[in-house]
């Protein structure tokens, strides 16, 4: 028995599985030529970050255009920074946006597909396994380094201003211990972390096309990095190289905070055997301040997690739908030609992703999530708010919960057609846009336009009182309020005002106006006439009675 095989057993001995039985279990996909396999692949923090939705939005799109399979799988080997229900959050989430994955953790310890566990804490012996082959072959060794002794060697390598600082080449003091020094260390109870030797050499470069960032190159890796842990848990490195490759990944989706790691990562898949995946690393969601550019903050904005524009309650669709016109930049065509299209008909592409950050703009989302309500239709409307309202606004969800067809005829007033209304870009804008039909939550103001003094909005009413008929046809219910303005002093045309402004009091918009606050203490809404149908002869008189009082 050669020493690295007496080493393996001698760290290993409880694992009996063999790579061989791993790859029987976790066949080929075989999944038809370029249908990709890509995964998310979040720690259980419980923040889910806009540019992880980010991410998984568009390692998602990457595999279902093209055939391919989108799982999540949890990293959760760094108990520190795990907290409860962080698996729920991500869960939740995702799911939120409809970006469900539709293999791996699909809930609290449960799970689906056949490439699991897809959380990491519990492949511990997959990955001893893997990290036992390694030992077997020479690429991994055990290091009994105290913190202290490796901060010796930091401080000696500071001191000789070295250019490579780390655990590598004469550094890794335990490197080429003997089998008898790690068995005798062993046997007096020192701890140990298993570490990769590096097969790298500094003078090497290595290349590899990154689909989004294009053509990348560095140095090749040359530190002995941990592969597990004291405790036999691995590192991020270790645990992805195998899973990626278990799970059959073609393409790791990923923020480009790991591009530096690229090359310890192609390293390990190589000295495992392993097929190098392709990478596409995404660069980070920007935000402008003052001038320049930062990364979004999970500390500083608020609109850095998810949970945001759900409790705004911005509709899912429309922050994928954002989300899009910055991952792509032909999204915004691909939309003018296929304005009611399905976003999951997008060709996405990786390909086509900027290479530096995407800036990300408020206000280009709230424009853009006025467009997508407002081909919704009042039906569809009604039940997303219905959904938001329950959680966020118990008041608005009782309102409309309580009379679901006085609530959709609200919404259906000017929608449909070429030209909807665009002013609901988030479901709590529907309050305040809906109020003055529920007496619970409207408190009028009267105040009327500076030039219509209070005697002619006072005669306006009155006169419009004995002349208004709620059975009247929209023409008809205009003609009346245009017949009563010459006997007001205002003119029915426009026109004829702008020629001769000192000639009257004002015009029909005027008068209209008047009107139109009477019932809703707002100079501008949807169409009045259709307002004041679904108000009801009665609430229309008593409007006009008490906005006359108050004049
Ligand atoms: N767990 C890593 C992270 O949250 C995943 C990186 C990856 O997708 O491989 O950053």
């Amino acid at each position: 028995m050669t020493d690295n095989i007496k080493l393996a057993e001698l760290l290993f001995g409880h694992i009996t599985k063999t790579p061989e039985e791993y790859e029987e279990m976790y066949k080929d996909r075989g999944l038809k030529e370029g249908a990709r396999v890509t995964r998310f692949a979040p720690s259980p923090t419980g923040f889910l970050h806009i540019g992880g939705l980010f991410a998984a939005m568009c390692s998602k799109l990457s595999a279902t255009t093209t055939g391919g399979v989108f799982f999540l799988r949890i990293e959760d080997t760094d108990k520190k920074r795990e907290i409860e229900d962080g698996v729920s959050e991500i869960i939740k989430g995702l799911s939120a946006f409809g970006m469900t994955p539709e293999e791996g953790v699909v809930g609290f310890n449960e799970e689906k597909g056949s490439y699991g566990p897809y959380q990491q804490s519990k492949r511990k012996d997959i990955y001893q396994c893997f990290a036992k082959e390694l030992v077997k072959k020479g690429f991994a060794y055990p290091c009994f380094c105290s913190e202290e002794e490796l901060n010796a060697i930091r401080a000696e390598q500071e001191e000789k201003n070295l250019d490579d600082k780390g655990y590598y080449g004469e550094y890794a003091r335990c490197r080429d211990l003997s089998f008898e020094e790690i068995e005798e260390n062993i046997k007096a109870g020192k701890g140990y972390v298993l570490r990769l030797r590096s097969p790298g050499n500094k003078e090497n470069r290595i290349t590899f096309e990154d689909v989004i960032k294009g053509k990348i190159e560095m140095p090749e890796n040359i530190q002995d990095v941990v592969l597990l842990k004291t405790d036999g848990i691995p590192t991020y490195h270790f645990a992805h190289a195998v899973d990626d490759h278990l799970m059959r990944t073609t393409h790791i989706v990923r923020g480009d905070e790991w591009i530096s790691s690229v090359p310890v990562h192609i390293q390990l898949f190589k000295c495992c055997g392993f097929k190098v995946p392709k990478f596409s690393h995404i660069s980070p969601i920007m935000k402008e301040e003052n001038g320049g550019k930062r990364k979004l903050s999970k500390r500083k904005d608020p609109e850095a997690a998810v949970t945001f524009y759900f409790d705004e309650g911005y509709p899912k669709e429309s922050v994928i739908e954002y989300l899009l016109t910055i991952a792509n930049s032909n999204f915004e065509d691909w939309r003018k030609a296929n304005p009611t299209a399905d976003t999951s008909a997008f060709p996405f592409n990786l390909k086509k992703m900027s290479a530096s950050g995407a800036l990300f703009d408020l206000v280009k989302l709230v424009d853009v999530s006025k467009n997508v309500i407002s081909v919704m239709t009042a039906e569809e409307v009604l039940e997303k708010t219905l959904l938001w309202a329950e959680e966020k606004d118990e008041e608005l969800y009782n309102l409309f919960n309580a009379d679901k067809e006085y609530a959709q005829g609200i919404l259906s007033i000017d929608r449909g057609g070429n030209k909807p209304r665009k002013d609901i870009s988030k479901w709590s804008d529907i309050k305040p846009y809906v109020e003055y039909f529920y007496d619970e939550i409207y408190t009028p103001d009267y105040t009327m336009p500076e030039n219509v003094s209070p005697e002619d909005a006072k005669a306006i009413l009155e006169t419009y009182k004995n002349t208004y008929n709620a059975s009247d046809d929209k023409d008809m219910w205009f003609s009346r309020i245009k017949d009563m303005c010459e006997g007001l002093g205002f003119t029915p045309n426009v026109k004829e005002y702008k020629k001769n402004p000192d000639a009257f009091k004002g015009h029909v918009g005027d008068v209209s106006t008047v009107i139109r606050i009477a019932m809703t203490s707002r100079r501008n809404t949807p169409d009045l006439y259709s307002i004041m149908q679904l108000l009801g002869e009665e609430k229309v008189m008593s409007r006009i009675d008490e906005c006359i009082n108050s004049l």
